[in-house]
């Protein structure tokens, strides 16, 4: 396990007045890369091969590291190199499903923005939990084991698959012959069935809530809303009930894009408080506790309850709609923050402060 007291050492080393915030060319790099540059860091993407015309036609990194495939990242060349060019890493989405938990714990010894170790928190489903249940964060019921499906449930299948394959079932006897038909159309595989996940379905709206907590200033902040675009689920609702019994379509939960949602007002009190829950118990289960961005992935149902069926330790693609400033950080900073600005400031602000080593891991 890399210890921060390891990364604060090489840090140490850096030209503090040549910092380079670097992330992978994937996900929400385009406001990290934007937001480093707006606060006077040099940027770098590392890119699959292929990718790297995206950074380079919107002109957001002074530097590309191109790749095959994202594991080269654990070479010892690129590792010098990013350490060669004083490099922060800013980890995302990509980062994590990538190059992978394990990784990025044991085998990437560049300095990282945030908690090195919560990343592991919102990779096991088993983890999670327990996180956002010592929270007091309501969720939806869960289980393995398909015989005690009582109630309108979700059947999820792990890691990369994101929402393909998905469905939805009543009961047991549904589950069988749901299962057994996607099995045959090999749009699921045996080993899927044996990692099943099985939740209580929550009827109402998402709302994705982007928070953002200051070690700098000990407060979470709200930094936006999202829901996403999933398809197919949301493409079925245009098509009326009557031609969608004509034909199979795959109810599937791809994640295709994010749009943004304001919530009522009198729900920002709970969003806040859940928030500030979720920090407190970070700092208890694994030290120094969320750091920077994080966003809670729930349902809102009619009674105005939040069921939160994920989170993310990290900045999310869910903050990408506001690239020029959300709603909320419209409240809190006037125009122009981002995601991606409100880290590179807070590592600004930590560096004006000498308090670098909060931050970094
Ligand atoms: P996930 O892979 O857990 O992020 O889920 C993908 C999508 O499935 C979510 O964005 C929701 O639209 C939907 N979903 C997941 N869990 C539930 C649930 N328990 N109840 C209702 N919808 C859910």
């Amino acid at each position: 396990m890399i210890e921060p007291s390891e990364m604060h050492e090489i840090f140490e080393e850096y030209d503090k007045d040549n910092l380079t915030i670097a992330t992978i060319g994937s996900h929400s790099a385009l406001q990290i890369l934007k937001g480093g540059r707006e606060l006077g860091f040099n940027t770098l993407a590392i890119c699959k091969k292929g990718r790297e015309v995206i950074y380079e036609r919107f002109g957001v990194a002074d530097h590309i590291i191109v790749v095959k495939d994202y594991l080269e990242l654990l070479r010892d060349e690129i590792i010098n190199e990013l350490r060669k060019r004083n490099s922060i890493i800013v980890p995302h989405g990509s980062l994590i499903a990538y190059v992978g938990v394990d990784a990025i714990e044991n085998r990437l010894p560049v300095p990282l923005f945030g908690n090195r170790k919560i990343l592991r928190w919102e990779s096991d489903r088993n983890l999670e939990r327990q996180w956002l249940s010592k929270a007091n964060i309501k969720m939806p019921k869960e289980t393995k084991d398909p015989r005690e499906i009582s109630c309108l449930s979700i059947v999820k299948f792990p890691g990369a698959k994101g929402g393909r394959g998905y469905f939805l079932v009543q009961n047991y006897g549904e589950f069988l012959r749901k299962s057994r038909e996607m099995l045959k159309k090999k749009r699921i595989t045996k080993e899927d069935l044996d990692n099943v996940t099985i939740q209580e379905y929550v009827m109402g709206a998402n709302m994705y809530l982007s928070y953002f907590y200051s070690p700098l200033n000990d407060t979470v902040e709200l930094f936006g809303i999202d829901r996403r675009w999933e398809a197919n689920i949301d493409g079925l609702t245009r098509i009326p009930a009557i031609d969608q019994s004509n034909v199979y379509i795959e109810p599937s939960y791809v994640v295709v894009g994010n749009a943004p949602v304001v919530a009522r007002e009198s729900l920002l009190a709970k969003i806040f408080r859940m928030g500030d829950d979720i920090v407190a118990v970070s700092k208890e289960i694994a030290p120094p506790g969320m750091l920077g961005p994080f966003c809670l992935e729930t349902m809102v149902t009619h009674h105005l309850e939040f069921f939160a069926f994920e989170i993310s330790a990290r900045i999310v693609a869910g903050t990408n709609p506001f690239m020029n400033g959300s709603p909320y950080s419209y409240v809190q900073y006037g125009c122009n923050m981002s995601m991606g600005k409100r880290i590179a400031l807070e590592l600004r602000n930590a560096l004006k402060e000498k308090k670098e080593h909060l931050l970094i891991t």
